[in-house]
């Protein structure tokens, strides 16, 4: 008999009924470090202080409002991000998976607006991730996310991560836009060089294709930037963000130029609760500690503190380990074993991460976490690597 919650997930037997900072604690009291924060979410760990102070105090005000009236407290969000960004307006969602669908149609109204009506494929890159609607999985087209759910979507080309001559050859004067991850999450850590960043954007400015960056995963902070595309100095024409940006909360947006969002005019868009005065006020908590300098820092910081552990893991552990990827707080570990097994293996230790494509294991820790947050998890990885070596 089917589960009564529809079972798309292979679930881990047990639960939590607590959090705080990296911390769970499981319904049989005992407690978890949390190196997955939700995949990528609790930027500021579980029940921040700061964040629990603004969501109690927006509850006690006001919730939901439509967006019909004028909303100060998703005012207030959009400036910070726009005052901290590329960005000169923003959509709000409550998921990255609208976000993406929010760009894809931006980017051809663009076109459309400009009477070229034919320009509507969209380029985009093998191992990527970008939502579960049937845009979303249209626009990353990997088999196992698309099988059995078309017609998909038409308009979009997959191409190779890092293959420059079939880039060059795929965008033409009928691409609309090239949406990619700077660093791909669910495709295994992989983080695109500034030089690939750079080269996208010189090939859309030269052809005039808008560049949609992904950054629902690696944006927020994760990388040590508040956003990923900073580290190689070249901005997008559309961003979606998500995942981190609530903190938890479910919120989503579109960040986007004037230019970009041209065509996006009264009653082209719109969502029921995205941007509800609820979400907004959580959402401007987390940007207000994360877009600071000082706070950043610490994140390359305690990045460059987890790299340098899990190379000494990996050295330690070759038969289980192969290689460390990623850049700040958005960490991978190849495996030599099978990543699932990794990860279980790590849940005895009462360790929690994320597996990924490739043969990955992702840590998308707290943005805060402990420095004695980072060795425990260090001690756990030991311990996790030493136990698999004993079944190979
Ligand atoms: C998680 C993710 C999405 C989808 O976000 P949801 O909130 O699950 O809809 C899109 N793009 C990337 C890069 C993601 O990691």
């Amino acid at each position: 008999m089917i589960s009564h919650v529809l079972p798309t997930y292979n679930r881990a037997l047990f639960s939590f009924v607590k959090g705080e900072g990296s911390w769970l604690t499981s319904e049989d009291g005992s407690r978890y470090l949390d190196l997955g924060a939700g995949i990528a979410v609790n930027v500021l760990g579980h029940a921040h202080p700061v964040l629990v102070g603004a969501l109690t105090e927006q509850a006690r005000k006001l919730w939901h409002v439509s967006n019909l009236y004028r909303i100060p407290e998703q005012e207030r969000l959009a400036d910070l991000l726009v005052e901290n960004t590329f960005a000169d307006t923003v959509f709000f969602t409550n998921s990255g998976t609208e976000a993406a669908e929010l760009a894809i149609k931006m980017a051809r109204k663009y076109w459309y607006d400009k009477g070229q009506l034919d320009r509507v494929e969209i380029i985009a890159f093998e191992g990527a991730f970008h939502g579960r609607s049937t845009g979303a999985i249209a626009a990353a087209g990997a088999e196992k996310m698309v099988k059995g759910f078309g017609p998909l979507m038409p308009g979009f080309t997959h191409l190779k991560f890092g293959d420059h001559d079939a880039l060059r050859a795929a965008v033409t004067d009928k691409t609309a836009a090239i949406i990619i991850e700077p660093v791909q999450g669910e495709g295994g850590i992989r983080v695109l060089p500034d030089v690939c960043l750079k080269g996208l954007r010189d090939l859309a400015d030269a052809t005039g294709a808008l560049l949609i960056f992904d950054e629902v995963q690696c944006g927020m902070g994760r990388t040590g930037k508040l956003f990923a595309h900073e580290w190689a100095g070249v901005a997008p024409d559309i961003m979606m963000v998500a995942k981190g940006i609530g903190g938890g909360f479910p919120l989503g947006a579109v960040l986007a130029t004037e230019k970009a969002a041209s065509g996006m005019v009264v009653g082209t868009h719109g969502s029921t609760y995205g941007g509800n005065p609820l979400g907004c006020a959580v959402g401007a908590a987390v940007v207000g500690v994360v877009a600071d300098d000082a706070f950043l820092a610490e994140v390359r910081r305690k990045g460059v503190r987890f790299w340098q552990g899990l190379e000494r893991l990996v050295a330690a552990h070759p038969a289980v380990f192969e290689a460390v990827r990623g850049q700040g707080l958005i960490l991978g570990l190849k495996c030599n074993v099978i990543n699932t097994n990794v990860v279980k293996a790590a849940y005895a230790e009462h360790l929690l991460m994320v597996p990924a494509a490739d043969n990955m294991v992702r840590l998308l820790p707290a943005l805060n976490i402990l420095d004695e947050d980072i060795e425990e998890s260090l001690v756990r990885l030991n311990r996790t690597a030493a136990a698999l070596e004993k079944v190979i």
